[in-house]
């Protein structure tokens, strides 16, 4: 493994770095305080992301034929990085180019790709993710929105929660039931948020309001043509949509440089004389950089066409503990930050202290690396 970038990574770097500097404006962290659902935000996502495509810089990881430019792994990480690093001013899109349009390509119909694929890669359309239930987070193929055949139409009925950008979002990527086994009766309906029978309601949250919600279903129907791969498919579909979905947030980068602002106001002020805060910065970067290395190893298998197994959820938990231990960091040493004083470190600390729960809780994945990476023992012998 060799993890120096080529002089063609590091100018690509410095591109996007030229390109956020042009099209961020200089009050983007008050901005984006709003939260990564808030309207003001997603408003904004369209229009940056309008102008990210009229670059060629949405979707450089997506092949040539569909509006890429066929870029490596490594290319996307970079792009993620410094997306990240400034706050992810994607909003939610950087769902759709991460995994949503990756997965349309692989397993959509060509109806579907021709409806939905021109929205994500012209950066105007935003999706939710209809996966948990009440009861049915960690457990996810315990799930019971039960989505029945009638005619021409699935029949809908049931409850997600925690719905990241359920109240603006168009189009939602639905697990449902359609059979009894555990997993091989679970599909997936490409639902849009205007068909009559869906409630969302908002619910609050120190992530700020609009970003997550309940989503009700009482007799939605949708079209048998909505449905994303066979009946039953749900199951090997989001396995490959999570794996997309983990390599493309390197949260890492965003508590690093949250770290690394908070340093420079403790400097700045005179407080990083003391060996104590000194040490203990240097024990979070320490976090962050195994995070980032961790992830990297797993970028490095992605780009020579290796499948990604359990260890993705070592990256992803040394991940979820450098993000709150910068957190923590900020808490300790800047709390006047969480009062609005430093709005990029609050942004950090709203997103640092859910990531442990969000897209999978930061427990299962210790329990798949107990179970499939040191293959422990299940039961006491
Ligand atoms: C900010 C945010 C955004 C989210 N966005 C979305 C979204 O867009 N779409 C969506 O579908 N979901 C979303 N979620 C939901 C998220 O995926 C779930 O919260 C997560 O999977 C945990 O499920 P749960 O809330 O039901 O908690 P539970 O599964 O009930 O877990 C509760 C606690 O018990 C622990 N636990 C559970 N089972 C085990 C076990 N077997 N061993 C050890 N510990 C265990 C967990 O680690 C956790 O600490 C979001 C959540 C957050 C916080």
């Amino acid at each position: 493994m060799n993890f120096d970038w080529t002089e063609e990574e590091q100018a690509f770097r410095q591109h996007l770095r030229e390109f956020i500097t042009r099209n961020v404006p200089q009050d983007w962290e008050r901005f984006a305080e709003h939260g990564p659902g808030s309207a003001a935000l997603t408003e904004f996502a369209r229009e940056f992301c309008g102008k990210l495509a009229q670059d060629d810089l949405l979707t450089p990881h997506w092949p040539v034929e569909i509006g890429g430019l066929g870029l490596d792994p490594w290319h996307q990480t970079i792009l993620a990085e410094e997306m990240w690093t400034t706050g992810e001013p994607r909003g939610g899109q950087y769902m759709n180019v991460n995994w949503i349009g990756p997965t349309l390509m692989k397993f959509g119909s060509e109806e579907h790709k021709a409806r939905y694929l021109p929205g994500i890669t012209s950066g105007q359309s935003l999706w939710c993710q209809g996966f948990s239930e009440p009861g049915s987070g960690s457990d996810l193929a315990s799930l019971r929105t039960k989505a029945e055949p009638v005619g021409e139409v699935y029949r809908v009925n049931g409850q997600k929660v925690w719905t990241s950008y359920a109240g603006l979002a168009e189009t939602c990527f639905l697990l449902c039931r359609t059979g009894e086994d555990r997993k091989r009766g679970i599909s997936i309906l490409l639902v849009p948020m205007d068909t009559p029978g869906i409630t969302v309601r908002d619910i609050p949250s120190i992530i700020g309001r609009g970003d997550i919600h309940e989503v009700f279903f009482d007799d939605v129907e949708v079209p048998l043509s909505a449905r994303l791969g066979e009946e039953g498919q749900a199951w090997d579909i989001i396995a490959y949509s999570l794996t997309n979905e983990r390599l493309g947030i390197p949260r890492y980068a965003l508590a690093r440089a949250a770290l690394e602002r908070s340093v420079s106001i403790l400097s700045e002020r005179g407080d990083f004389a003391d060996d104590a805060v000194r040490i203990e910065a240097a024990s979070v970067a320490s976090l962050c950089e195994a995070a980032r290395l961790a992830s990297y190893a797993l970028v490095d298998r992605r780009a020579k066409g290796e499948t990604l197994g359990a260890e993705a959820s070592s990256a992803r938990f040394a991940t979820v503990m450098a993000e709150r231990r910068v957190a923590e960091f900020v808490t300790e040493h800047l709390p006047e930050a969480l009062a609005d004083a430093h709005p990029y470190l609050k942004m950090h600390h709203q997103r640092g202290i859910v990531a442990g729960i969000a897209a999978g809780a930061a427990e299962i994945q210790l329990n798949i690396i107990a179970s499939d990476v040191l293959q422990l023992p299940r039961e006491p012998r």
